[in-house]
């Protein structure tokens, strides 16, 4: 009788035993987990932590559930590549990715805590008559105007149900609107010379001026006008780009024409204005091609309708006590929480009856959100715009709600994005899930983690095909001792501040910034620190970065609200390294990713063996027909799409997973053809190109991030976050670029364990030293113990943070080296 995880019997077991697994790089390794207890796996970054836990463990658990609901499936799921796991529970999978990109899925949604506000709502909400804003009475009817109501349901309060969405945004509480300084992005230019892409260069235009009445419509307005279109655009007369944009209200102007066939003509029409044009357009399209196109001058602003309360009038307007539903669900969660105690008290006894249980469990989901640091959220924040982190916390969070014992947890660095501040609340939370008898495992490296848990794996010693091994499987040791996680920086006056060149914006509003002053020293190491939800991110990735950009005259449709900004001419270069994946498909490999395998292709096409046989660069990629195997069209794999899970991959068989036709490969460097240099590690390449700088170079600096174990090769599918992260990181400073460049990174100790922070920060380091400005936002102490300066936010997460709580020099400014 197969393994089950359903088998109670089995349930029963006190432990889960794997017996050699031998996923990626793991060496057929055993190993044993304790039930209902709390496990943390650690070990350096790459050496099979999350194989052991997600492609072995959970896997497994997901196939012997797809094996017991449905035959039909259980072709779908890979045998998992272990000899055999007894004892597993059903499993749980929280990780960091995957909670959804619809803008209509919120935190309220998600975590079913919107469904009991409306609920709450629905019960004892007293509606307010839309047509006269009476209150309507206990029998459904308007005292005012006698308009009859039906009773109050749930729906009213759901912006998915067409009927009670409002109707101008459709429940999504934005509307897209058409921003006229994006239209022109470039002020200082006359409106000839190319001031905005729309009508690009219309001094040629006007010289040859054809029937095209989009571009004509400006040249026959300023000659209607008598304009002078040779200044720059901020110095034409309001009047002109008021009806340049809004148009001439049914004022008709001519444009005198040669068409191709040097036939004169003469339109003469009213001028629409490009606002109307552009909002035509978006109308009338189909939706998803024009919004492609327009999209570069459209902002979204809130609903004008609704408000952005997404609903219609009626759910929109009931009310409990003082407070309207969608002003509650707009309360962030703390703020919710103190509201809901306040109500209950003042409840008559009968409404109090009626909704006890409903404000009972609303109040221990709110607590839950409370615990995993989400304070500052509200339940009608999209799920979208939430970070990683945040993400993952929610996910912990809602299991809560589901009762559920007996299922093992798997969790991928919960601790990602959080101020040590508030690891405690997040520990606790981790606690309940095992008192209610279940089982964790989590992949972490924090200290207050490992030490709240009872059982230890460490996976390594090193990565890649150097890892893969259990060093070590046994009760947590030692509890006690110093906790490094907490840290102490004293930021010292800024005095010095006046002797360094800086970048200064003011007045900066972004989310929830209370227009905030900053400076940030170029040349510098600058940590943004501060707890969860505080702002960095807002400060940073949506104001710095975009305005930057800007800037540099380059195209960022992120918000950035700020009045000033200054220093910034002393930048010519910005590089921002975020946390998104590098990419979902086979073909993208760190080679093609980082731009080292463009530099071997031109290589390769210029050895004599390639001229002889006429190839040429294109020939060498495995994205071009010329080159690649014509069976899976250079993939070297085969993707079999898969009813309700991702896409599974099985090697080509006419290739043999080579990627390119035989020909390409009879060219050889050293005796590598170019599909072996895929194979290879990145280490084993860049000996291969020890007399190719350019090229060597790129390859060492994988070498210095700690990834050079990496197959060049390798399907950025199957890389680690932390791995992912680093190659974004080698790709960036692999240029070498330290002149005026500056530094965006995004948490990029995310994942790495201590050896590997090190090798970061001394990379940082060294750039700043060759000049270079470098941010970053961490939580991670041994990097912030190396900034040059630092800016704290704070003091808490969302409303209640966005100011600046500390800003300053660290180690007076002269932390120059780490001794490496
Ligand atoms: P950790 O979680 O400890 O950081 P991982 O388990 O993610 O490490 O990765 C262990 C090793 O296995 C790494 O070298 C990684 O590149 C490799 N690896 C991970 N997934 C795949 C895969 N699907 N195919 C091939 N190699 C993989
Ligand atoms: P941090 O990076 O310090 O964790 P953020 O800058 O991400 O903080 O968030 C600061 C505040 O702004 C929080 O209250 C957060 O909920 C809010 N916020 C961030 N992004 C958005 C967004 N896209 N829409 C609405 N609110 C946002
Ligand atoms: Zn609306
Ligand atoms: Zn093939």
């Amino acid at each position: 009788e197969p393994e089950s995880v359903w088998n109670l019997d089995k349930i029963n077991a006190i432990e889960i035993s794997v017996e050699n697994a031998y996923v990626h790089n793991l060496k057929n390794i055993s190993v044993k987990i304790p039930k209902n207890k709390i496990t943390v796996f650690t070990g350096v970054s790459g050496s099979g932590k999350s194989s052991l836990a997600f492609d072995t463990i959970y896997h497994e658990s997901q196939k012997q559930f797809m094996d017991l609901v449905s035959s039909d499936f259980s072709m779908d799921i890979n045998e998992s590549k272990v000899k055999k796991i007894t004892g597993l529970q059903p499993a749980i999978a929280i990780e960091q990715k995957n909670l959804g990109r619809n803008p209509r899925s919120t935190v309220g949604s998600v975590t079913k805590t919107g469904n009991l506000l409306k609920l709450l709502y629905a019960t004892i909400g007293e509606r307010t008559c839309p047509q006269c804003y009476e209150l309507v009475s206990e029998n459904n009817v308007c005292g005012q105007c006698g308009s009859i109501y039906f009773d109050l349901t749930q729906a009213v309060f759901s912006y998915n149900d067409p009927d009670h969405m409002c109707p101008t945004c459709k429940g999504l509480g934005e509307e897209l609107q058409i921003d006229v300084e994006r239209i022109v992005s470039n002020p200082n230019k006359s409106i000839l010379d190319g001031a905005s892409v729309w009508w690009g260069n219309l001094r040629k235009h006007r010289e040859n001026p054809n029937a095209n009445w989009m571009r004509g419509e400006v040249l026959a307005l300023a000659d209607d006008m008598k304009e002078n279109l040779e200044v720059p655009f901020k110095e034409l007369t309001e009047n002109f780009k008021k009806q340049l944009f809004y148009g001439t209200n049914g004022r008709e102007v001519s444009l005198s024409y040669v068409n191709s066939n040097g036939r004169k003509g003469i339109i003469t029409r009213p001028v629409e204005g490009v606002v109307n044009t552009m909002n035509r357009l978006l109308r009338n399209n189909n939706a998803d091609k024009s919004i492609a196109n327009l999209e570069q001058y459209i902002v979204k602003k809130k609903c004008s309708h609704c408000n952005g309360e997404r609903l219609k009038k009626d759910g929109r307007l009931v009310k409990i006590g003082l407070t309207r539903y969608p002003e509650a669900a707009n309360m962030n969660i703390s703020k919710l929480k103190n509201w809901c105690h306040q109500i209950y008290n003042t409840l008559s006894t009968e409404k109090k009856d009626k909704s006890k249980i409903i404000f009972m469990k609303t109040l221990y989901q709110l607590k839950k959100m409370e615990q995993v640091g989400l304070n500052y959220l509200s339940l009608n924040r999209s799920v979208p715009s939430l970070s990683g982190g945040e993400a993952q916390r929610l996910k912990i969070a809602t299991q809560f709600g589901s009762d559920l014992t007996n299922i093992l947890y798997i969790m991928d660095e919960p601790s990602k994005g959080l101020h040590p501040r508030d690891y405690q609340f997040l520990i606790e939370v981790i606690q309940d899930l095992k008192k209610l008898n279940n089982t964790v495992i989590m992949v972490e490296h924090k200290k207050a983690f490992i030490d709240m848990a009872d059982y230890l794996v460490e996976v390594g010693p090193r990565a890649g095909k150097y890892g893969g091994e259990i060093l070590r499987a046994e009760e947590v040791p030692d509890k006690k001792g110093s906790n490094t996680d907490i840290f102490h920086f004293r930021p010292t006056k800024d005095e010095m501040i006046s002797r360094n060149r800086i970048l200064a914006l003011k007045g900066v509003t972004t989310n929830n910034l209370k227009n905030i002053d900053i400076r940030i020293p170029l040349s510098k190491l600058t940590c943004v620190i501060g707890v969860s939800g505080s702002g960095k991110s807002s400060l940073v990735s949506k104001t710095i970065y975009p305005a930057i950009l800007k800037n540099l005259g380059k195209k960022s449709d992120v918000i950035r609200e700020y009045k000033e900004i200054c220093g910034v001419d002393n930048l010519k270069e910005v590089y921002y390294v975020n946390q998104n994946p590098i990419g979902k498909t086979p073909r993208s490999i760190p080679g093609t990713y980082s731009g080292v395998f463009d530099l071997i292709r031109d290589f390769y096409a210029k050895l004599e063996d390639a001229k002889k046989k006429r190839l040429t660069k294109e020939h060498f990629s495995f994205n071009s027909k010329k080159g690649q195997c014509s069976e899976c069209k250079g993939a070297g794999q085969i993707a079999v799409p898969m009813h309700f899970m991702p896409d599974i991959y099985t090697t080509c068989k006419k290739c043999n997973g080579r990627r390119y036709d035989d020909k390409i490969l009879e060219v050889t460097y050293k005796g590598y053809s170019i599909s072996d240099l895929l194979e290879m590690e990145i280490n084993e390449v860049k000996e291969v190109f020890r007399d190719e700088k350019k090229i060597f170079d790129m390859l060492d600096m994988f070498h210095r991030l700690g990834i050079s174990y990496i197959k060049l090769g390798q399907s950025a599918t199957t890389l680690s976050g932390g791995e992912a992260q680093r190659i974004k990181l080698a790709k960036q400073l692999g240029l070498g670029k330290t002149k005026d460049v500056l530094y965006i990174l995004d948490e990029p100790t995310t994942g790495l364990d201590d050896e590997n922070v090190k090798k970061l920060i001394y990379i940082l380091k060294e750039l700043t030293n060759n000049g270079a400005t470098v941010i970053v936002i961490e939580h991670n102490p041994l990097l912030i113990q190396q900034a040059d300066w630092i800016i704290e936010m704070g003091p808490d997460g969302g409303n209640l943070g966005g100011y600046v709580v500390n800003e300053g020099w660290l180690n007076n400014g002269t932390n120059k080296d780490i001794g490496h």
